[in-house]
């Protein structure tokens, strides 16, 4: 009898990222998905725990080539799953711990990370590792907010709140490349801002970035990046509600799901070593418009490794 034959249905078999094997062990591959279904540390709406699964499920829908950057990660790229961490709900330092032994596990082979999460506190974790591989980053991070607070809770310094401010007290990020990129919304105080700015970081907020065209955007990008060994770290609520409402804090006024992918395709030639997409809350998330918005997101990530 012959052996059953996968028909390439989205909807059908065990959804990996993009169908990619699942190893734990991804010696000799180009990239490892992994996920993080953590999200103990949100300040608002909880739920990103549900986002690695929701997006895998949503990458199935993504066909092989890319038509703006013109390459098809899926063939070009040996892309293994290598799950998701095991996580500890109640104890953040533990979570972060095992994310960091998960990552330092992958990125000891020549794999590069593209890490689904979770809330953004795991950003840190996912910095330090990359950091002890590639020295003080280069820095893009997309975001309605600067994630630069001192602590949100007291004696508290590690929540999704505050991963760029231990980030840049650990020397894990290049000062001198750093960008955050669509933060809005009201805060407690312009303090919110500056304390962020003062950390060193160019700050270009929604309101700048909508006097703007998008290509002079990429050009300081890319200007400001140079050939720094450069991570991205995206928090889906960059994107207005509107295009991505399964998220955490939402905050009105963002980009379009169009305008996140010019500016990731931008990054195109920046050497981009590193990726990770949080704060995707599938409780919050209607038709799934946000996660299959985050699968498309991981796409262009990917896409840019195809050199
Ligand atoms: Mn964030
Ligand atoms: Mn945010």
């Amino acid at each position: 009898m012959a052996e059953p034959v996968f028909a390439g249905q989205p909807y059908a078999g065990i959804a990996t990222f993009g169908r990619a094997p699942h190893r734990i062990d991804p010696s000799g591959a180009d990239v490892a998905i992994l996920g993080v279904p953590y999200d103990s540390s949100t300040s608002y709406r909880a739920g990103a725990r549900f986002g690695p699964r929701a997006i895998r499920e949503q990458s199935l829908l993504l066909w092989g080539y890319n038509n703006v950057q013109q390459v098809a990660p899926f063939r070009s790229l040996e892309l293994v799953d290598c799950g998701d961490v095991d996580v500890v709900p109640p104890d953040i330092r533990a979570t972060h711990l095992q994310i960091e032994l998960a990552a330092d596990r992958i990125l000891s082979t020549d794999a590069k990370l593209l890490t689904l999460g979770g809330d953004h506190s795991i950003s840190l974790p996912l910095l330090r590792a990359h950091a002890r591989k590639y020295g003080p980053l280069a820095l893009v991070h997309f975001d309605a907010h600067p994630d630069t607070w001192d602590s949100e809770y007291p004696n508290q310094p590690y929540s999704h709140g505050t991963p760029f401010k231990r980030a840049f007290e650990e020397g894990l990020i290049d000062k001198s490349a750093c960008l955050q990129l669509g933060i809005r919304g009201p805060t407690n105080g312009p303090q919110d801002y500056t304390d962020a700015i003062d950390l060193g970081c160019r700050m270009i907020t929604l309101e700048e970035f909508r006097g703007r065209t998008i290509p002079d955007v990429i050009r300081e990008m890319r200007t400001t990046l140079g050939t720094r060994p450069t991570y991205v770290s995206l928090d889906i609520d960059v994107v207005d509600p509107a295009f991505a409402p399964g998220t955490g804090t939402p905050e009105v006024g963002g980009l379009t799901s169009y305008e996140i992918l010019q500016l990731i395709r931008g990054l195109r030639g920046v050497n981009t070593i590193g990726f990770d997409l949080v704060e995707v809350s599938p409780p919050y998330d209607h038709s799934g418009i946000t996660s299959i918005l985050a699968a498309n997101l991981a796409f262009e990530f990917l896409s840019l490794l195809v050199r």
